[in-house]
């Protein structure tokens, strides 16, 4: 049976565009099958932290519409303070121009793309493998999962165990050139409002992407929280806000237990494996992290024969998944004292070069446990116990929201 390629990659976001590259810089032939037609919009922040940038082996520059230099921070919209730093901590784009740039790197590297195809199902057996899309079947030897939150492909390989799911909406905002201007290097972050969720304004060349986000369980609450949030930005800040796109939600699928991320042939990445940061919901890191690694995992089994991708399932537990588990377990702490973490962070320069250090990539989630040296099982303890908290505050507020 002939193939259409040696690697199908389903969807062209970041993990996408990042595994066709990687592969096809190797002479392994790719097809990237995406459902939509490029430049297209998504739903995101597109803030772009150093780490991120570290990890693209080519420069993205280019597609830069901001730096941001400054957060204002507040916790339900009050105790408002500011933090700023000399080097950028950010750089803002806008995700058409972002994922467009990718895909023309994978393609310059040699892969292939067909845009209007949207993968139904895979089907695998001992010789190839099958991905379905509306306008026929398209045959390779692996195929990797990367179209996003409400991966087709992770569904049809039973790999979308351990989710819970995130949710967050954003617009984006017209404001007077004067305001657009005065707020171009600073981000807005409200946090504590709700368990789990925060309010974030990220500027772009002309406008604001404004957004709310936090656990699917809270979703009718966030609604009344976007429109307390553009009241706070134009009452304490004086931003003048002229004209908005809907605002459009979109799942945050965050992976909470280590766990098979393979399944025969096929392996899921970035979205499609709930590969999100479940204390910011950023994801465009772990995307790229896991688009790397799923290479090098698909071009071993093809160049060396070794007929497993389980090499790929143990790096993003090894590599991806340690980081985000302690990202779950400081989140639970942060539920449980918002207010006294926000406060901390006010008083405490030592917290806000911390934070810095998080942001660019310097300090890891990790190093947190690390830091209570043979007192780790305290942190443990501790991180159980507002594991409990916390779920009781989310269960009370699905309930009594902001009463
Ligand atoms: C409101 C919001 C704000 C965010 N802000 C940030 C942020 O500031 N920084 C950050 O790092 N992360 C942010 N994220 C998370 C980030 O957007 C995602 O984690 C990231 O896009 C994941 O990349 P991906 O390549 O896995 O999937 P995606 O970017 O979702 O790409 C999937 C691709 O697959 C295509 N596709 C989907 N289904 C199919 C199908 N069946 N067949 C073929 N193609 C298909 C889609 O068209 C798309 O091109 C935000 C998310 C949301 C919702």
């Amino acid at each position: 049976m002939t193939k259409d390629a040696d690697v199908i990659i389903a969807g062209a976001g970041p993990a996408g565009s990042m595994a066709a590259y990687e592969l096809a810089r190797q002479g392994i032939s790719v097809l990237i099958l995406e459902k939509s037609q490029f430049p297209r919009y998504k739903v995101c922040g597109s803030g772009l932290t150093h780490k991120i940038l570290r990890e693209i082996p080519y420069d993205v520059s280019p597609v830069f519409e901001t730096q941001i230099h400054t957060f204002v921070f507040s916790s339900g919209f009050k105790e408002v303070f500011a933090r700023t730093s000399a080097e950028p901590l950010i750089y803002c784009t806008m995700r058409e121009k972002l994922d467009a740039f990718m895909l023309q790197k994978a393609l310059a590297a040699g892969a292939r793309v067909q845009f209007g195809e949207k993968v139904l199902e895979v089907q695998q057996d001992a010789a190839s493998a099958s991905v379905i899309t509306r306008s026929g079947i398209f045959r390779s030897a692996l195929v990797i999962g990367a179209d996003g939150a409400s991966s087709a492909v992770a569904r049809s390989a039973g790999l979308r165990e351990h989710m819970m799911p995130g949710l967050a909406w954003e617009a984006e905002v017209k404001a007077d050139p004067d305001t657009v201007k005065t707020f171009s290097k600073t981000v807005f972050l409200d946090w504590g409002a709700f368990p789990g969720g925060y309010g974030w304004v990220f500027p772009k060349a002309d406008h604001f992407s404004i957004g709310v986000g936090g656990p699917a369980s809270l979703s009718k609450w966030m609604m009344p929280y976007y429109h307390n949030f553009l009241n706070y930005l134009d009452v304490a800040s004086g931003m003048r806000m002229i004209e908005t796109s809907s605002l459009k939600s979109w799942p945050i699928p965050v992976r909470i237990k280590k766990s098979r991320f393979h399944h025969g042939r096929v392996l899921v990445t970035g979205d499609a494996g709930g590969l999100t940061d479940p204390l910011t919901g950023e994801g465009i890191y772990y995307a790229i992290r896991s688009g790397k690694l799923a290479a090098a995992s698909c071009a071993e089994y093809l160049q060396s024969g070794i007929p497993s991708l389980q090499s790929y399932s143990h790096a993003v537990n090894d590599e991806l998944m340690n980081e985000l588990g302690e990202a779950n377990r400081i989140k639970f702490i942060f539920n449980t004292a918002p207010l006294k973490i926000h406060r901390f962070v006010r008083e405490n320069d030592r917290a806000w070069r911390a934070f810095g250090k998080v942001i660019r990539g310097e300090r890891w989630y990790a190093d947190v446990k690390m830091g209570f040296g043979k007192w780790k099982f305290l942190w443990r303890i501790a991180c159980q116990l507002s594991h409990w908290i916390s779920d009781i505050r989310e269960k009370r507020f699905s309930v009594k929201g902001f009463k």
